[in-house]
Protein backbone atom coordinates (compact mmCIF):
# COMPACT_ATOMS: atom_id res chain seq x y z
CA UNK A 1 0.00 0.00 0.00
CA UNK A 2 3.01 2.37 0.88
CA UNK A 3 4.72 1.43 -2.32
CA UNK A 4 1.84 2.67 -3.80
CA UNK A 5 0.77 5.81 -2.32
CA UNK A 6 4.67 7.38 -2.72
CA UNK A 7 5.18 7.39 -6.14
CA UNK A 8 1.54 8.43 -6.41
CA UNK A 9 2.21 11.28 -3.73
CA UNK A 10 5.64 12.55 -5.72
CA UNK A 11 3.68 12.23 -9.33
CA UNK A 12 1.02 14.80 -7.99
CA UNK A 13 3.59 17.34 -6.51
CA UNK A 14 5.64 17.37 -9.58
CA UNK A 15 2.11 18.26 -11.83
CA UNK A 16 1.00 20.66 -9.28
CA UNK A 17 4.99 22.38 -9.77
CA UNK A 18 4.75 21.49 -13.75
CA UNK A 19 1.17 23.57 -13.98
CA UNK A 20 2.10 26.37 -11.77
CA UNK A 21 5.13 26.66 -13.95
CA UNK A 22 3.21 26.80 -17.14
CA UNK A 23 0.78 29.26 -15.68
CA UNK A 24 4.01 31.53 -14.58
CA UNK A 25 4.98 31.50 -18.06
CA UNK A 26 1.17 32.02 -19.58
CA UNK A 27 1.69 35.71 -18.14
CA UNK A 28 -1.80 36.30 -19.81
CA UNK A 29 -0.07 35.85 -23.63
CA UNK A 30 -4.05 34.72 -24.72
CA UNK A 31 -4.76 38.30 -23.42
CA UNK A 32 -1.89 40.07 -25.12
CA UNK A 33 -2.63 38.09 -28.68
CA UNK A 34 -6.39 39.40 -28.50
CA UNK A 35 -5.64 42.67 -27.57
CA UNK A 36 -3.79 43.01 -30.74
CA UNK A 37 -5.67 41.17 -33.13
CA UNK A 38 -8.95 43.22 -31.87
CA UNK A 39 -7.93 46.39 -30.77
CA UNK A 40 -4.88 47.20 -32.95
CA UNK A 41 -4.42 45.10 -36.13
CA UNK A 42 -8.44 45.69 -36.76
CA UNK A 43 -7.39 49.38 -36.36
CA UNK A 44 -5.01 49.16 -39.27
CA UNK A 45 -1.94 49.11 -37.23
CA UNK A 46 0.49 46.33 -39.78
CA UNK A 47 3.87 47.78 -38.40
CA UNK A 48 5.43 44.00 -37.46
CA UNK A 49 7.94 45.11 -34.87
CA UNK A 50 5.03 47.46 -33.05
CA UNK A 51 3.14 44.13 -33.37
CA UNK A 52 5.47 41.73 -31.90
CA UNK A 53 6.29 44.13 -28.84
CA UNK A 54 2.27 44.94 -28.30
CA UNK A 55 2.34 41.22 -28.00
CA UNK A 56 5.40 40.70 -25.50
CA UNK A 57 5.12 42.97 -23.43
CA UNK A 58 3.46 42.19 -20.47
CA UNK A 59 1.42 45.19 -19.93
CA UNK A 60 -0.46 43.90 -16.54
CA UNK A 61 2.83 44.41 -15.27
CA UNK A 62 2.79 48.05 -15.42
CA UNK A 63 -0.58 49.03 -14.26
CA UNK A 64 -1.21 49.06 -10.37
CA UNK A 65 -2.64 45.87 -8.45
CA UNK A 66 -5.69 47.03 -8.35
CA UNK A 67 -6.06 47.94 -12.38
CA UNK A 68 -4.44 44.25 -13.19
CA UNK A 69 -8.01 42.91 -14.06
CA UNK A 70 -8.22 45.53 -16.87
CA UNK A 71 -4.71 45.69 -18.17
CA UNK A 72 -5.72 44.59 -21.64
CA UNK A 73 -9.07 46.80 -21.93
CA UNK A 74 -9.65 48.84 -24.80
CA UNK A 75 -9.06 52.21 -22.71
CA UNK A 76 -6.41 54.38 -20.53
CA UNK A 77 -6.61 53.11 -16.68
CA UNK A 78 -5.22 55.33 -13.80
CA UNK A 79 -1.92 55.03 -12.91
CA UNK A 80 -2.08 57.28 -9.59
CA UNK A 81 -0.67 60.65 -9.28
CA UNK A 82 -3.70 61.95 -11.45
CA UNK A 83 -1.41 60.02 -14.60
CA UNK A 84 -2.80 57.52 -17.04
CA UNK A 85 -1.42 54.58 -18.75
CA UNK A 86 -2.61 55.56 -22.60
CA UNK A 87 -5.32 52.82 -24.45
CA UNK A 88 -3.35 50.17 -26.31
CA UNK A 89 -4.14 51.38 -29.63
CA UNK A 90 -2.70 54.20 -28.69
CA UNK A 91 0.25 53.51 -27.48
CA UNK A 92 0.96 50.84 -30.48
CA UNK A 93 0.17 53.42 -32.64
CA UNK A 94 2.76 55.93 -31.72
CA UNK A 95 4.75 53.02 -31.80
CA UNK A 96 4.28 52.41 -35.00
CA UNK A 97 4.66 56.21 -36.40
CA UNK A 98 7.97 56.83 -35.26
CA UNK A 99 9.32 53.43 -36.53
CA UNK A 100 11.39 52.17 -33.54
CA UNK A 101 13.89 49.37 -34.08
CA UNK A 102 17.51 48.29 -33.64
CA UNK A 103 19.97 51.02 -33.64
CA UNK A 104 17.71 53.80 -32.99
CA UNK A 105 17.65 56.24 -30.45
CA UNK A 106 14.44 57.35 -28.58
CA UNK A 107 13.46 59.46 -26.40
CA UNK A 108 10.16 59.90 -24.64
CA UNK A 109 8.61 62.34 -22.35
CA UNK A 110 6.20 61.22 -19.70
CA UNK A 111 7.55 57.29 -18.55
CA UNK A 112 4.34 57.02 -16.18
CA UNK A 113 3.90 53.56 -15.32
CA UNK A 114 7.01 52.78 -18.24
CA UNK A 115 4.83 50.75 -20.81
CA UNK A 116 5.57 52.59 -23.84
CA UNK A 117 9.46 53.07 -22.89
CA UNK A 118 9.23 49.39 -22.66
CA UNK A 119 7.05 48.58 -25.76
CA UNK A 120 10.09 51.01 -27.70
CA UNK A 121 12.93 49.08 -25.73
CA UNK A 122 11.31 45.82 -27.00
CA UNK A 123 11.77 47.08 -30.71
CA UNK A 124 15.38 46.64 -30.49
CA UNK A 125 15.91 50.48 -29.96
CA UNK A 126 17.85 52.46 -27.45
CA UNK A 127 15.60 54.17 -25.10
CA UNK A 128 15.48 57.31 -22.71
CA UNK A 129 12.85 58.21 -20.59
CA UNK A 130 11.97 61.28 -18.33
CA UNK A 131 9.00 61.46 -16.00
CA UNK A 132 8.47 64.85 -13.69
CA UNK A 133 6.74 63.16 -11.04
CA UNK A 134 9.09 61.79 -8.78
CA UNK A 135 7.17 58.75 -7.63
CA UNK A 136 6.07 57.39 -10.68
CA UNK A 137 9.82 57.34 -12.09
CA UNK A 138 10.75 55.37 -9.53
CA UNK A 139 7.88 52.97 -9.73
CA UNK A 140 8.52 52.87 -13.57
CA UNK A 141 11.66 52.12 -13.27
CA UNK A 142 11.55 49.39 -10.80
CA UNK A 143 8.45 47.58 -13.21
CA UNK A 144 11.00 48.43 -16.25
CA UNK A 145 13.35 46.17 -14.37
CA UNK A 146 11.11 43.37 -12.92
CA UNK A 147 9.86 43.29 -16.49
CA UNK A 148 13.73 42.74 -18.15
CA UNK A 149 13.68 46.01 -19.70
CA UNK A 150 16.22 47.84 -17.05
CA UNK A 151 18.34 48.90 -20.07
CA UNK A 152 15.96 51.70 -20.78
CA UNK A 153 17.82 55.18 -19.40
CA UNK A 154 15.34 57.02 -16.95
CA UNK A 155 15.61 60.28 -15.24
CA UNK A 156 13.19 62.83 -12.88
CA UNK A 157 13.28 65.39 -14.27
CA UNK A 158 10.96 68.05 -16.67
CA UNK A 159 10.90 66.90 -19.96
CA UNK A 160 10.33 70.20 -21.81
CA UNK A 161 14.41 70.53 -21.79
CA UNK A 162 14.53 66.82 -23.18
CA UNK A 163 18.29 65.02 -22.66
CA UNK A 164 20.88 67.03 -24.16
CA UNK A 165 23.58 64.98 -23.10
CA UNK A 166 22.49 62.04 -25.45
CA UNK A 167 21.05 63.69 -28.59
CA UNK A 168 20.19 63.75 -31.42
CA UNK A 169 17.32 61.20 -31.29
CA UNK A 170 15.75 59.37 -34.46
CA UNK A 171 13.06 60.03 -32.72
CA UNK A 172 11.23 61.48 -29.69
CA UNK A 173 7.85 61.12 -28.62
CA UNK A 174 5.75 62.78 -26.32
CA UNK A 175 2.77 61.15 -24.06
CA UNK A 176 1.51 64.21 -22.16
CA UNK A 177 -0.57 67.12 -23.97
CA UNK A 178 1.74 70.35 -24.68
CA UNK A 179 -0.15 73.69 -25.93
CA UNK A 180 2.74 73.87 -28.14
CA UNK A 181 5.48 72.18 -28.97
CA UNK A 182 8.82 72.78 -27.34
CA UNK A 183 11.80 73.98 -29.06
CA UNK A 184 14.43 72.13 -27.16
CA UNK A 185 12.48 69.04 -28.38
CA UNK A 186 13.02 69.88 -32.33
CA UNK A 187 16.87 71.08 -31.53
CA UNK A 188 17.41 67.60 -29.86
CA UNK A 189 15.59 65.55 -33.24
CA UNK A 190 18.11 63.95 -36.20
CA UNK A 191 17.70 65.32 -39.51
CA UNK A 192 15.11 63.76 -40.96
CA UNK A 193 14.20 62.85 -37.61
CA UNK A 194 10.66 62.33 -36.16
CA UNK A 195 8.62 63.81 -32.93
CA UNK A 196 4.74 62.28 -32.52
CA UNK A 197 3.25 64.78 -30.02
CA UNK A 198 -0.29 65.68 -28.81
CA UNK A 199 -0.88 69.75 -29.11
CA UNK A 200 -3.40 71.50 -27.63
CA UNK A 201 -5.57 72.37 -24.22
CA UNK A 202 -5.42 70.30 -21.70
CA UNK A 203 -9.48 71.28 -21.03
CA UNK A 204 -10.18 70.00 -24.63
CA UNK A 205 -9.19 67.43 -27.32
CA UNK A 206 -6.08 67.77 -28.35
CA UNK A 207 -4.57 66.76 -32.05
CA UNK A 208 -1.53 64.12 -32.14
CA UNK A 209 1.00 65.17 -34.34
CA UNK A 210 3.56 64.20 -36.23
CA UNK A 211 6.75 66.40 -36.36
CA UNK A 212 9.56 65.83 -39.15
CA UNK A 213 13.10 67.70 -38.96
CA UNK A 214 14.29 68.83 -42.26
CA UNK A 215 17.08 70.87 -41.86
CA UNK A 216 16.02 74.08 -40.42
CA UNK A 217 12.92 73.53 -41.26
CA UNK A 218 9.90 71.55 -39.31
CA UNK A 219 7.39 70.16 -41.40
CA UNK A 220 4.22 68.24 -39.19
CA UNK A 221 1.04 66.93 -40.34
CA UNK A 222 -2.57 66.33 -38.03
CA UNK A 223 -2.94 62.77 -36.97
CA UNK A 224 -6.00 62.11 -34.98
CA UNK A 225 -7.66 63.50 -31.69
CA UNK A 226 -6.62 62.73 -28.63
CA UNK A 227 -6.57 62.96 -25.07
CA UNK A 228 -3.78 63.47 -23.18
CA UNK A 229 -2.75 64.08 -19.72
CA UNK A 230 -1.41 67.75 -19.60
CA UNK A 231 1.99 68.23 -20.22
CA UNK A 232 3.81 69.55 -16.63
CA UNK A 233 6.46 72.58 -16.29
CA UNK A 234 8.99 72.22 -13.28
CA UNK A 235 8.00 75.17 -10.40
N1 LIG B 1 4.02 56.93 -21.49
C1 LIG B 1 3.28 56.73 -20.27
C2 LIG B 1 2.07 57.64 -20.23
C3 LIG B 1 1.97 58.31 -18.92
S1 LIG B 1 0.90 59.70 -18.84
C4 LIG B 1 2.93 55.26 -20.06
O1 LIG B 1 3.23 54.43 -20.93
O2 LIG B 1 2.37 54.93 -19.02
C5 LIG B 1 2.00 61.05 -19.12
C6 LIG B 1 3.14 61.20 -18.14
O3 LIG B 1 3.84 62.39 -18.50
C7 LIG B 1 2.73 61.37 -16.68
O4 LIG B 1 3.34 60.40 -15.91
C8 LIG B 1 3.23 62.77 -16.33
O5 LIG B 1 3.68 62.90 -15.01
C9 LIG B 1 4.36 62.95 -17.31
N2 LIG B 1 4.73 64.34 -17.60
C10 LIG B 1 3.93 65.42 -17.73
N3 LIG B 1 4.65 66.52 -17.99
C11 LIG B 1 5.96 66.12 -18.03
C12 LIG B 1 7.20 66.80 -18.24
N4 LIG B 1 7.26 68.13 -18.44
N5 LIG B 1 8.33 66.09 -18.21
C13 LIG B 1 8.32 64.75 -17.96
N6 LIG B 1 7.18 64.05 -17.74
C14 LIG B 1 6.02 64.73 -17.77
Amino acid sequence: MQRCLLPCIACFVLLLMLSTASLARDDRVRERQSMVSEQIVARGVRDTATLAAMRAVPRHRFVPLAQSLFAYDDRPLPIGYGQTISQPFIVAYMTEIIEPGPGKKILEIGTGSGYQAAILAATGAVVYSIEIIPELAESSAKALEETGYGEVHTKTADGYHGWPEHAPYDAIIVTAASEFIPPPLIAQLKDAGLMVIPVGSPFFVQTLMLVQKRGDQTTSANLMPVRFVPFRRAE
